[in-house]
């Protein structure tokens, strides 16, 4: 039988696989604790623990632990990109943005994407796997431990559709808000998705108080299902009544994200059209003038472009804001330095 990652279980789970061992219940919380606070990365490290019981814990699971193979610092504004090389040596990308009001985290959630977004580096080569529970937290746990900065913020923004993960999602949001772990408020998570409409109900049901972003990124259907494939599955309508369901049941800002492609989405009548389908709902929505990729030809708006789409929404009481470009000088954005690195090591 293969061997259960242990850093995946919650602290129950722990329990319970320990209790089988035939170990004391105490000891579950000093390994749950090495694993989840004092972030060690292999079994070894867990020393309260006596030699035997680390050469059984090696016997009977594996301990999820990521490998750094690349970390770029941008000069400009300390934002800082990881690569990370999991057990099957596939790679995956993280970004540590330094804010004043804290440090933030941006994880993939998959091994590619299988959405296929037209102007996305990460949607490329398609879906090679989901990552794990442990997979999602080891990209924080591994960047608190090198970075020295405490982690505030978690966006799930990386590779990857997260609600296409669905259940791996919700253990690592578990684990990470847990307070034997790294505690980390439900309010301080955002969860991005290109609009996966039964998953967004399922997550409503919850009661989470996670913020939900949506990469809305057109005002109408026509044009959304020229940049996003998920356009011919899910409506604009139906993407809205979720997340108005959403808020119902959360009481959570909705976030809307809108990435200005040059003659596709950004046009004066683009901005008003977007007006009238998010007119009413408590919302937020954040313009990203879009990452060129070189698999494609799509152009970034320009600059005084997408200032007057903001005036336009702003007008009409719509809070927005431009999204601060952010790394730029090292590959930082959507999927693009694992693009690059996968690129030089495959050929
Ligand atoms: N699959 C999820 C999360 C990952 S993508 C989602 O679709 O939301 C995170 C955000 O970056 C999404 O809004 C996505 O549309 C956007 N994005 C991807 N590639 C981009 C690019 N080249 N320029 C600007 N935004 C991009």
């Amino acid at each position: 039988m293969e061997k259960q990652d242990l850093k995946s279980m919650n602290f129950e789970q722990v329990k319970e696989v320990m209790n089988q061992l035939g170990e004391k219940a105490f000891r579950s919380k000093q390994i749950y604790e090495w694993m989840h606070q004092k972030l060690v990365n292999d079994f070894e490290e867990m020393t309260n623990l006596s030699k035997p019981l680390r050469d059984r814990l090696r016997e009977n699971f594996t301990l999820t632990s990521l490998r750094v193979v690349d970390k770029r610092e941008s000069a400009k504004d300390g934002t800082c990109k990881f690569l990370f090389e999991l057990s099957d040596n596939r790679v995956i990308e993280s970004v540590l943005m330094k804010y004043k009001h804290g440090n933030s985290v941006c994880i993939s959630s998959q091994v590619g994407c299988r959405m296929g977004c037209r102007f996305c580096a990460s949607t490329l080569g398609g879906l090679e796997r989901n990552l794990t529970p442990a997979e999602m937290l080891d990209q924080i746990y591994k960047i608190q431990k090198i970075s020295g900065e405490r982690v505030s913020n978690v966006v799930v923004m990386g590779t990857g559709e997260p609600l296409d993960n669905y259940d791996n999602l919700n253990r690592f949001i578990e684990l990470l808000t847990d307070e034997n772990g790294l505690n980390i408020s439900q309010r301080n998570i955002t969860v991005s998705t290109c609009g996966l409409v039964p998953r967004i109900r399922e997550l409503a049901d919850q009661q989470l108080q996670i913020t939900l972003a949506i990469s809305l990124h057109a005002p109408n259907d026509t044009i959304r299902r020229e940049i996003m494939p998920i356009a011919n599955r899910y409506s604009i309508k139906e993407i809205i009544d979720a997340v108005t369901y959403y808020y119902q049941k959360t009481g959570r800002r909705i976030t809307f994200e809108y990435s200005l492609v040059e003659g596709v989405n950004d046009k004066e009548e683009h901005a008003k059209e977007l007006i009238h389908v998010i007119r009413g709902l408590n919302c937020h929505v954040n313009l990203i003038p879009v990452n060129p990729i070189k698999e494609r030809d799509f152009k970034q708006t320009q600059m005084h472009f997408v200032q007057n789409f903001k005036n336009i929404l702003e007008k009409n009481r719509i809070n927005v804001t431009i999204r601060r470009e952010m790394g730029a000088d090292i590959d930082a954005a959507c999927g693009q330095l694992r693009k690059s690195y996968m690129d030089e090591h495959t050929n």
